[in-house]
């Protein structure tokens, strides 16, 4: 089934050609010029990401991000026409997985929202795979798409989760943020560098009082999982 794309934009021209793109590449597409319509959309009907414009003339597109989490976390890539590295990390802080700059090329945005869903779908083509590390204290679920730290289930953004399991992948291994970039996204862009960090200090929040030690920063170089893996 095609997966459902909801474009939030109050520019009818970008919007619709949005629309176009997207279709054109298979998904199924709603819209709306709305935030406050796409807060309800996405309460009564299923979507499997949210394309969404954070300069929305009724409510903030911060509040539709955060509906968009508490939906059991439906990924939001956010297009802004703010090109400051403030802006795309204010995004990226409320849980955004990727954001577009205006302007945009729509091939590009078909690109990112299929990556993103790629990595929303997780490890749907790996074997079943559970490790753990920290002496049990960290557990990784590959295929059930689960984390679990200390008992309790850590709920992750498909960025965060892409992070977490890159840097587990070889833990102790030191990888830069220009690698972190390639693993989580699938292809490389080096804007996005700098906001790796900003997704780092999600996660570790997430991770609570471990995250400093689970997520290690390698001054000037990048980073590493802090927590050998378990036999
Ligand atoms: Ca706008």
């Amino acid at each position: 089934m095609a997966a459902t794309v909801l474009v939030v934009e109050d520019e009818k021209e970008i919007r619709e050609l949005l629309r176009r793109y997207l279709e054109r590449a298979g998904y199924a597409v709603a819209t709306t010029a709305s935030g406050a319509e796409a807060v309800r959309l996405l309460s009564e009907r299923a979507v499997d990401l949210v394309l969404l414009d954070l300069g929305l003339p009724d409510v903030d597109g911060d509040e539709v991000l955060g509906e968009a989490r508490e939906r059991g976390g439906v990924p939001v890539v956010v297009l802004t026409a703010r090109s400051t590295v403030e802006d795309r990390i204010r995004g990226l802080r409320l849980g955004a997985d990727d954001y577009v700059t205006k302007p945009f090329s729509p091939t590009e945005v078909v690109l990112r929202v299929g990556a993103v869903l790629q990595r929303a779908r997780g490890g749907a083509a790996g074997a079943v795979q559970v490790s753990s590390y920290g002496g049990g204290r960290l557990r990784v679920d590959e295929a059930r798409h689960e984390v679990v730290l200390d008992g309790t289930g850590v709920e992750l953004t498909p960025t965060e989760w892409g992070l977490l399991t890159a840097l587990a992948s070889v833990p102790g291994r030191v990888y830069s943020r220009y690698e972190l970039v390639n693993r989580v996204r699938g292809y490389e862009f080096a804007g996005y560098e700098r906001t790796i960090d900003s997704h780092v200090k999600n996660l570790r929040h997430k991770l609570g009082e471990a995250g400093p030690g689970v997520v290690v920063t390698v001054l000037g170089v990048g980073y590493r999982l802090g927590w050998a893996r378990d036999p």
